[in-house]
């Protein structure tokens, strides 16, 4: 069983991909869990606003550190270990079938997604242990990858296919790409 929490401005746009189909199947057998945390909802400004202005200057906005801090501390204050902590980011380690495979034997993993020119650099090094991007190209926000690298990930539980030889001759799985 792994538990996804997943830090988004956006939290309605995953239930379009992760609500159906194999997915939403390994959900109800208990294989795989979601919460999708509104990063908004942590903000301490009436007009509950989430970008800043780079705190070492240059041009873009950012994601503000506060609130992603806060809602991460909603998730671990209650956890005696710390979960694994993924930012998605075009400038992360490419993701491969390999990263899939090793993912999907964490119990616990959670994924934060950027927005604007990116997340405050500040935060970034307070919870994140790994960066992923899933692909040399640029998108305007972080949920489409998540979503993409927690479909590939989810796919490897024992359990989600119906059998784990759907998986070990398809492409990739070993290097190679299915006959
Ligand atoms: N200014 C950033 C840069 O040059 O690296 C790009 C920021 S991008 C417009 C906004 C957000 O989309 C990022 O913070 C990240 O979460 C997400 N994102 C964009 N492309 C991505 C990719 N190829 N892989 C993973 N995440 C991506």
């Amino acid at each position: 069983m792994i538990r996804f929490d997943v830090l988004t401005l956006f939290p309605d746009m995953f239930s379009a991909v992760l609500g159906d189909s194999i997915i939403k199947k390994a959900e109800e057998k208990g294989l795989v869990s979601f919460n999708f945390i509104d990063i908004r909802d942590y903000t301490k400004n009436k007009h509950r606003k989430v970008d800043d202005y780079p705190y070492s200057g240059g041009g873009g906005m950012l994601m503000a550190a506060q609130p992603i801090y806060d809602a991460y501390q909603s998730i671990v204050a209650e956890l005696d270990y710390k979960p694994l902590t993924i930012y998605m980011s075009p400038q992360g380690k490419v993701f491969n079938q390999k990263m899939a495979v090793d993912l999907s034997k964490y119990e616990h993993i959670v994924i934060l997604c950027g927005h604007y020119e990116g997340v405050d650099q500040r935060v970034l090094d307070m919870i994140v242990d790994m960066e992923i991007s899933i692909g040399d190209f640029v998108l305007t926000g972080g949920e489409i990858p998540a979503m993409a690298i927690i479909d590939s990930i989810c796919r490897m539980i024992p359990g989600v296919l119906a059998s784990e030889s759907s998986y070990e001759n398809e492409s990739h799985f070993s290097g190679l790409l299915e006959y």
